[in-house]
């Protein structure tokens, strides 16, 4: 689904990437681990097109994803859900939902509210509630249903966990199980370790830019040094 090869990207010509290899298998759900500033934001940014890359290649689907327009990328299945949730607070819930751009998709608003009220009642129930007003955990929600609206094949999301308490994050993550489950292939930035490794297929960690392990995310639960890095919790 999505193959990433020796990526390196930065900002003002200083690499904050240093050759990223990782891949995305087709129905996988993939996490990237890294502690705050370890580059997951930055990845996330050039694959959905919004910084250039300096070096390196991304295969989506066997295209070189890193010359199709980032307006277009949503038109090739992909979608992406920011870090810091970012929903119009001044809009209703349903209001956030219709201003997602879907010209570049092959869904239509209608089917885009179906699916989205269907995976989160409680957004239907508040679908005339300002944005502004809604919970943390339920504008994170709408954040994941703004991008769901185009019912992606390649889910992208950035840190959900952020801030929201442990039983919301429970609930986020057993829908990324849900829409897994459904077919959907995910690659997700986390610094909550132990939900991702609990939920996800294969993880990654990134340190400083640079991919430093690649393993079964149910190894890395029990793994000492990853444990003592991340998991202090435990
Ligand atoms: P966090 O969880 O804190 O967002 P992260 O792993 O997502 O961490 P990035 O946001 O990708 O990390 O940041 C990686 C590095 O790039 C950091 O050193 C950060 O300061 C730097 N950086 C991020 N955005 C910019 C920017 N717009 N201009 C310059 N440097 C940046």
């Amino acid at each position: 689904m999505l193959a990433i090869s020796e990526l390196t990207a930065g900002y003002h010509g200083v690499p904050v990437l240093h050759g990223v290899s990782l891949a995305v298998r087709t129905g996988e759900f993939v996490t990237v681990l890294g502690a705050n500033g370890a580059g997951k934001s930055t990845l996330m940014q050039v694959l959905m097109g919004l910084l250039p890359s300096m070096s390196g290649r991304v295969e989506h689907r066997g295209e070189d994803l890193l010359r199709v327009p980032a307006h277009e990328r949503v038109s090739r299945g992909i979608a992406y859900v920011p870090e810091g949730r970012r929903v119009f607070p001044a809009l209703t819930v349903e209001e956030n939902l219709r201003a997602v751009n879907l010209k570049h998709s092959a869904t239509s608003y209608a089917e885009g509210l179906d699916t989205v009220f269907t995976l989160f009642p409680r957004l239907k129930e508040r679908d005339i509630q300002l944005a502004g007003t809604l919970s943390g955990g339920e504008q994170q929600m709408l954040a994941l249903g703004r991008a769901l609206m185009s019912r992606p094949s390649l889910l992208l999301a950035d840190e959900i966990s952020l801030g929201l308490a442990p039983i919301i994050v429970d609930q986020l993550f057993e829908v990324f199980r849900d829409l897994n489950d459904s077919g959907v292939s995910i690659l997700l930035a986390e610094q909550n370790a132990l939900s991702a490794l609990e939920y996800a297929d294969t993880a990654y960690v990134l340190e400083t830019g640079s991919v430093t392990r690649e393993a079964r995310a149910s190894d890395l639960l029990t793994d000492a040094s990853i444990v003592e890095s991340y998991l202090q919790e435990l």
